[in-house]
């Protein structure tokens, strides 16, 4: 069992992300990329991991950044996360992303919990940061030397939930204060996504789960935070115009799936906008009748490329080369060849 360590109510101080800022040259100077002592890491930890498409879309903006880090995945058993985030620490790692199983996890072990990890009660960015003589703390992906450090300190982080909001503002072009939203699914992804509607002032949430009791319990919650949100375990009545419809369930990831929404429920022409969080496939079948219904549509890659450029920022206090991560993901995601 991870040690449960009493979180330090810290207001910990993003590395202001400065377009001007200049990475340290120790970390620069392999300028041919090539592996050698000094290169340093950082990785995710999943299970299974085998499909993450994390390693190619970091390594591409570690590369543009011309950073000599490397970014890798490791398949890490819940049982064994406590000894593989020890070793990251003990190893210097600049950072480590996690994925299914270990968000939760990870929130007990992290010494310093940010404030948006502890409100969505979940951890999918560390980064390890190391005490220099004058005491001051480092991040380890910024210091000249982190051999120099006195200890290591590790700060989680989530950059799920702000990348659902952006990727709806970026790929969507839709503002969502006052608007009526549809959410499909109250899982783990749709309860962050439905707080996460409800934190930018819609009017009006429908959440519709096949387990009912987990939809309400989400309602409760947003009750509870954003009490000016109107909440409905219902769709909306006939004919009602609703301006967001998001499919939070895992329907459409297998190719026999059902539809994630009841079609005598809805017609799909009074919805002006549809996201799905699933990117693989491309087109989900939800996705493909909304688009008939003249939906405006996105799938939930930029999702998963926000949550990337919001970690790589972390470690790195830079901005992040987005359209190449973009670039590197869509490759690996879709092949070269897909125009998707
Ligand atoms: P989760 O916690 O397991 O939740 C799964 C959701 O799907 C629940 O609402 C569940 O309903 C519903 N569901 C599953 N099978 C169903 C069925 N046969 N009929 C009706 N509803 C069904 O998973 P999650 O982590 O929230 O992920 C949800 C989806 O978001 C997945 O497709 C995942 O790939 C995607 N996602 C994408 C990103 C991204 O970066 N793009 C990030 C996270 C998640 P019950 O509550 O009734 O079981």
């Amino acid at each position: 069992m991870p040690s449960l360590k009493p979180y330090i109510n810290l207001k910990i101080q993003r590395c202001a992300v400065d377009t001007n800022a200049r990475i340290k040259t120790s970390v620069l100077s392999n300028q041919n990329n090539k592996l050698n002592a000094s290169t340093l890491y950082a990785a995710v930890y999943g299970h299974p991991i085998r499909h993450s498409a994390s390693p190619a879309m970091q390594n591409a903006g570690i590369a543009e950044q011309r950073l000599n880090w490397r970014y890798l995945a490791f398949d890490v058993l819940p049982e064994q996360l406590d000894e593989a985030l020890n070793g990251a620490k003990a190893m210097r790692y600049v950072g480590l992303n996690l994925t299914v199983p270990h968000k939760l996890l990870a929130l007990n072990w992290v010494d310093i919990v940010d404030p948006a990890a502890r409100e969505w009660g979940a951890v999918n960015t560390i980064r390890f940061e190391g005490q220099m003589e004058d005491e001051r703390w480092i991040p380890v992906g910024q210091a000249d030397d982190p051999t120099h450090f006195k200890q290591i300190r590790s700060i989680g982080f989530n950059t799920d939930a702000d990348a659902i909001l952006r990727s709806i503002d970026e790929d969507l072009g839709l503002p969502l204060k006052g608007r009526t939203c549809i959410l499909l699914g109250a899982g783990g992804a749709g309860r962050v996504a439905a707080l996460k509607l409800a934190s930018t002032g819609i009017k009006r949430l429908h959440l519709i789960n096949r387990t009912q009791s987990k939809a309400k319990a989400v309602a409760r919650d947003i009750q509870d935070k954003f009490p000016e949100v109107e909440t409905s375990l219902e769709y909306p009545l006939k004919g009602t115009p609703v301006d967001l419809m998001l499919n939070a369930t895992s329907l459409g990831l297998k190719a026999d799936d059902p539809l994630p929404l009841n079609l005598e429920s809805i017609d799909l022409k009074n919805v002006s906008h549809a996201y799905d969080m699933i990117y693989q496939p491309s087109q989900t079948p939800f996705l493909r009748k909304a688009e008939q219904a003249g939906c405006r549509t996105a799938n939930g890659l930029g999702m998963l490329l926000y949550q990337g450029t919001a970690a790589l920022e972390i470690w790195t206090g830079q901005i992040a080369p987005t359209s190449t991560m973009r670039k590197a993901l869509h490759e690996h995601v879709y092949g070269k060849l897909s125009k998707h």
